[in-house]
């Protein structure tokens, strides 16, 4: 429990540094009430950071632990302010939720802190969420609020390492319902929400946990057949070498990139967040796959989303998955940062910009749509030996209906 203590502080300190920014944005249409909750927790957090630091002191052996524990903890902390920031996460855990009769007060903590970040303070009914929300929830138990955090992430398709602790805690609060399928066997689909690429995790089964993934009408990936309508858009892109940051969260490897690569369609500016790879390409030309896709995922400062797609046919070696390759994070759901390796990401383009176009959806859970997709007209090449280093076999969702939309071509 010991090496968890300063993981959970971390977490919690986050959690207190966004909900105290935006309370001293409320606090001028004097919501005292929650700025004192606030500084409560706030000393609270002092208090535990102290006996934290003695508790360290009578026991030099820890060391090691904590070092790894605050590791950790810098990257979920990421995670999180990641999630607090993506409204398209907290749709998903509504829409989660909603389906569940009897929300424990932590969950409700943790959707009404995610509806005030992300709505912030210009909705009355959010506020009152989580006036309620602070009300109900037992601040005394530091590890049920982080729990409700991480689980409502986790549930919401965002890969956030759940401790053990509220694992267990989550399995205690299935609701009795649930509990009595599957002939008395233990039925932990409510709160486990692993999702994959074959059998009972497979895309078909997507929908049960997530409904957009099975309801949604503008679902991603797409088979690219004409007629194409001419599009207007035109992509500027400006990606900045920077240090090579390296994650396998499970489903693909993706390469987080440092602020400062952009891309411009027309008049509005992305920011590049990562890019990650699928094999076989998620995305269909004229019924044919790519041997693997290449998606560049950005976000603007509204908040939305644009994938471009680099498909990547069988064929040369090629130079930039040669360094990312030799550099694959040697464990799962570990950011890795080789020493000293730098990375272009626009290495990885082909020249020419030219692209169909369509809007879609994230193509893995919670499958939020709402996400423009520019697949490049160019393909790059990688080679057979490439193929057989990516470390996942199968990781492409299948070609979705386009039930009307139309695909546009330009560039
Ligand atoms: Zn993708």
């Amino acid at each position: 429990m010991k090496k968890y203590l300063r993981l959970i502080l971390e977490v919690l300190l986050g959690i207190c540094l966004v909900a105290t920014a935006t309370l001293a944005y409320l606090n001028y249409s004097a919501k005292k009430h929650m700025a004192a909750e606030v500084a409560e927790l706030t000393e609270q957090l002092d208090e535990a950071k102290e006996s934290l630091e003695k508790s360290h002191d009578d026991a030099p052996a820890a060391d090691d632990h904590a070092a790894e524990a605050s590791n950790t903890s810098s990257q979920e902390l990421d995670a999180l302010k990641a999630a607090f920031t993506n409204g398209v996460v907290l749709q998903d855990v509504e829409t989660l939720y909603k389906a569940q009769k009897a929300l424990s007060a932590e969950r409700q903590v943790g959707l009404a802190s995610l509806r005030l970040l992300t709505k912030g303070a210009q909705d009355e009914s959010t506020i009152a969420a989580f006036q309620k929300a602070l009300e109900m929830a037992e601040w005394s138990n530091r590890l049920q609020t982080v729990c409700a955090a991480q689980n409502a992430l986790a549930a919401a398709g965002q890969k956030v390492t759940v401790l053990s602790d509220c694992k267990k805690s989550a399995e205690k609060e299935a609701p009795a319902d649930t509990a009595k399928n599957d002939h008395g066997k233990k039925d932990d689909k409510a709160h486990d929400v692993h999702w994959g690429y074959e059998g009972d995790n497979g895309p078909e089964h997507w929908g049960d946990n997530f409904p957009t993934c099975g309801k949604g009408k503008k679902q991603s990936p797409l088979n690219i057949v004409g007629p194409f309508e001419k599009s207007k858009d035109t992509l500027t892109v400006d990606y900045k070498e920077g240090p090579l940051k390296m994650l396998n969260n499970g489903h693909t490897i993706q390469v987080n990139v440092e602020p400062g690569s952009t891309l411009t369609i027309g008049k509005e500016t992305f920011d590049l967040l990562q890019f990650h790879f699928h094999r076989p390409s998620e995305e269909q030309v004229e019924g044919k796959n790519a041997a693997m896709v290449a998606h560049f995922v950005h976000k603007s400062k509204e908040g939305k989303l644009a994938v471009i797609g680099v498909l990547l046919n069988e064929g040369k070696d090629n130079a930039a998955i040669k360094t990312l390759w030799a550099n694959l994070p040697p464990k799962e759901l570990e950011e890795y940062l080789p020493a000293k390796v730098m990375f272009n990401p626009a290495t990885m383009l082909p020249k020419e910009l030219g692209f169909y176009n369509y809007e879609g959806s994230l193509t893995t859970p919670p499958c939020t749509e709402g996400v423009q997709f520019y697949i490049l007209k160019a393909p790059m090449e990688v080679s057979k030996g490439q193929l057989g280093k990516f470390p996942f076999k199968l990781n492409a969702r299948p070609v979705q209906g386009l039930n009307g939309r139309k695909i546009n071509a330009g560039g």
